[in-house]
């Protein structure tokens, strides 16, 4: 497809909402910025790839167990987090407009522009000299591509310092000196810069005072640090032990855009792995590893991924880096694998009043553990899985089609069974096989329309197999399976089908 990253993002949400899998939240109330709602495919596509997580973190490994806590926890929580004081995003207004923006967006999208024309650059350059086209060596010759990217790096260079000294004025004086513009109101005419609590609060009980202001959580992993030794204790646990959970998490972003990518209510799945001090380095190792094999077993393009080591750590972090998959808006975070240290157990240590620490019966010492966490949005997820899998095929008779090619194992049906006709008894014979299979597979059952056009609605929502009952199936119990990526069909016995279907739509072992 020669179409902008743009119009394919766009023409990924239009199918999220026509085959049911995405909406905007409240839509006939004109909706809510950046709350989004899982129709019927989109929950199953959900669930598969929360379940995949979840066997491979949990199931599959001996040493870690799985928690559900509560969304709802102790307000003290978010203040040994850092969250209550650090958890900000510097924010900036245009007066004319009264629009409110990310003053580190707005410097990110200037520099994307800037990027943007060293991209036309090098396409331009492509063209010209096709096969015998040097990229790496275009992009450090070329005096324009050199020009534009010394921009970039002085750019990047001048906010980082700033950013990191806190110091406000110099953002918004780097905003007024590259001359952004607010894109509605056009004009330069902008406020002070200041920082923007991400947490939602609201009230516990009746009485609204101060003392009981909570916070929605702004992640899930708080839930564990705080259960660790609840965990350990009752399901003797042995270091080194990981505690896994997925659930909701909440975070007022001020830029709302790029669809299930940036929620203000969106899922995470985390695991934080409990280490002996000095071995985080090892298992922080071993985690980046494992991870990345994870992605690469659903089948998605290995050259989509790329990792971003972090040179700026965070102030709980020692080591920390994201797994980028390239949406169609560039290469984003789509999981982080973090050395947390032992910052958050001390911290809860000191504001709690409590011992965390680990005893080691091997050793009779006590300590407390170091964390290495791997954190991933489930949404962003199932947004990296739909942008892989959606594709717009002309077929060779000239005909269109699209198809979205999840991995069977994560399709939100595994198998569609189509009478070919809606009489002679087939309907009946497909509904025997129906029953046989539903309640292992989940499965579509569908007679209304031509059997070409019932083929392309399950192309279009991913399902793998689709099984057709025509009138040799009621004489010799055959059926055909057509494979939705090739299009192929075979006859197979009715006998065969479970055993079939078992093998193709298994989760693959991840090592
Ligand atoms: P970003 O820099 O994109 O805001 P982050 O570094 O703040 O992300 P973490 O705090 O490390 O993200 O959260 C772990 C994971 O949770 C991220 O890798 C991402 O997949 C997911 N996540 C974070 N914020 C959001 C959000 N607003 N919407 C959807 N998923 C999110």
């Amino acid at each position: 497809m020669n179409i902008t990253g743009e119009e394919l993002l766009k023409k990924i949400i239009a199918h999220a909402k026509e085959y049911g899998f995405v909406f905007q939240s409240s839509e006939i109330y004109d909706g809510m910025s950046a709350v989004y709602d899982y129709g019927q495919n989109g929950v199953e596509l959900k669930n598969n790839i929360r379940n995949y997580w979840w066997k491979s973190m949990v199931q599959f490994n001996d040493n870690i167990v799985g928690i559900d806590s509560a969304i709802f926890m102790h307000p003290t929580i978010w203040k040994a987090s850092g969250h209550v004081d650090a958890f900000n995003d510097p924010l900036i207004d245009n007066k004319d407009s009264k629009k409110r923006y990310r003053a580190d967006v707005l410097i990110e999208d200037y520099i994307q522009k800037i990027e943007n024309k060293i991209a036309k650059e090098v396409e331009k350059a492509q063209a010209r000299f096709g096969e015998a086209f040097n990229e790496k060596q275009f992009r450090e010759t070329n005096p324009r591509v050199l020009e534009n990217q010394v921009k970039i790096d002085e750019i990047n260079k001048r906010f980082n310092n700033s950013f990191e000294k806190n110091d406000l004025d110099d953002i918004k004086l780097l905003i007024e000196e590259l001359k952004i513009v607010c894109p509605i109101s056009g004009t330069c005419n902008w406020t002070e810069v200041r920082q923007f609590n991400l947490m939602f609060s609201t009230q516990m009980g009746s009485v609204s005072n101060e003392s009981n202001t909570i916070y929605l959580r702004p992640e899930t992993a708080q839930g564990i640090f705080v259960n660790y030794l609840n965990v350990q204790k009752t399901g003797r646990m042995k270091i080194p032990f990981g505690i896994a959970q997925t659930g909701k998490a909440f975070r007022n972003e001020i830029v709302a855009r790029q669809f299930i990518f940036r929620m203000r209510e969106f899922e995470q799945m985390e695991m934080q792995y409990f280490v002996k001090p000095g071995d985080e380095m090892e298992w922080y190792k071993y985690w980046k590893e494992t991870r990345m094999k994870w992605h690469l077993s659903m089948g998605i393009d290995a050259h989509k991924y790329r990792w971003h080591d972090h040179e700026k750590l965070a102030h709980y972090a020692n080591a920390a880096a994201d797994i980028e998959y390239q949406f169609p808006f560039g290469f984003k975070e789509l999981e982080g694998i973090h050395s947390r240290t032992d910052f958050d157990l001390n911290a809860h240590i000191k504001h709690s009043g409590k011992k965390l620490q680990y005893f080691d019966p091997e050793t009779n010492e006590s300590y407390v553990p170091y964390v290495v966490e791997t954190s991933i949005g489930l949404d962003r997820m199932f947004l990296a899985l739909l942008c892989n899998s959606y594709k717009e095929e002309t077929l060779e008779d000239g005909s269109t089609r699209v198809v979205l090619n999840i991995p069977p194992p994560l399709a939100p049906y595994k198998v569609a069974v189509l009478p070919l006709m809606k009489k002679d008894g087939l309907p009946e014979k497909a509904q025997e096989i129906l029953c046989e299979l539903k309640s292992d597979f989940m499965c579509m059952y569908e007679e209304k329309d031509a059997i070409g056009r019932r083929y392309r609605r399950n192309d279009a929502i991913g399902t793998p197999y689709c099984i057709t009952v025509d009138h040799q199936t009621l004489s010799d119990n055959t059926v055909t399976i057509r494979y939705r990526d090739t299009m192929l069909q075979e006859r197979i016995n009715i006998s065969e089908l479970r055993a079939k279907l078992f093998e193709i739509t298994r989760f693959n072992p991840i090592r």
